[in-house]
């Protein structure tokens, strides 16, 4: 985390968010890409210590990207109930037991959109993060459509998108724009642009992530990211502070 603040600092960041992976299926096991729940405490803590340390030079927010899967909302609330997040970040990974953008996972996509078009499988992962929204665990949507990662593009799904975003303003969320499509074959901002203008149509507050997986990453096309938010209309972004929501007007 030092390192990733340090970086922030010297790019003229007034703020940085960790949201580390969480990755929990309904039977209690973990996936080799989620941070060990036993390990919570110390993620917690090490976020604890570098705020201290660049506090009045960087603002430093805690969270997590947390999985939704059927079924694991109950160890999620036992797990995360004692620690006090500045939010959570709720996104979906796994369509029917597929890890959707993992690269070993690619070929399973590509069979199942083969076997029922891709417009199928949009509605199944929007309707699963529809459910994540119902949760109310979470404060952000991560990369809400994160499906089309392998270049697909739905013909359809608008009233799916709908759907989401409704239940997305119910429940006061934010959806996170994102940079991590465009280093993915995809090459496109999440979310799209249609998911943009209903975003903007229904008011909700729009966070900006790179998604950073290294410390290089930490502003992957920002300014691209602040362009393309602009370009719906919005004058501000929303920065999250104990689960309260801030917009940050642009200079
Ligand atoms: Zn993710």
């Amino acid at each position: 985390m030092s390192d990733y603040c340090e970086a922030a600092v010297r790019k003229g960041f007034e703020e940085i968010a960790f949201t580390d992976h969480l990755t929990v299926f309904p039977n209690g096991s973990s996936s080799t890409g989620s941070l060990d729940w036993l390990r919570l405490e110390s993620y917690v803590e090490e976020a604890r210590m570098v705020s201290e340390k660049y506090g009045g030079k960087l603002t430093v927010r805690l969270g997590l990207e947390v999985d939704y899967i059927p079924g694991n909302e109950k160890i999620l609330e036992d797990m995360l109930d004692s620690y006090d997040f500045d939010f959570l970040m709720g996104s979906v990974h796994f369509v029917g037991g597929i890890c959707i953008d993992s690269p070993s996972h690619r070929i399973l996509v590509e069979k199942e959109i083969g076997k029922n078009g891709f417009n199928k499988f949009y509605s199944a992962y929007m309707r699963l993060v529809g459910k994540a929204v119902e949760t109310g665990l979470f404060n952000v949507v991560s990369h809400i459509d994160i499906v089309r990662i392998w270049g697909f593009t739905p013909s359809d799904g608008f009233l799916d998108e709908q759907n989401v975003l409704r239940l997305v303003k119910q429940h006061g969320m934010c959806i996170e724009v994102s940079s991590r499509g465009l280093r993915q074959p995809v090459n496109s901002i999440y979310p799209s642009q249609r998911i943009m203008r209903k975003t903007r149509e229904l008011e909700i507050s729009l966070t900006v992530g790179t998604d950073a997986h290294s410390v290089e990453e930490i502003d992957y096309a920002y300014d691209s990211l602040i362009n393309y938010v602009k370009a719906f209309g919005y004058d501000s972004i929303a920065t999250i502070s104990k689960r309260r929501i801030m917009e940050r007007k642009f200079e």
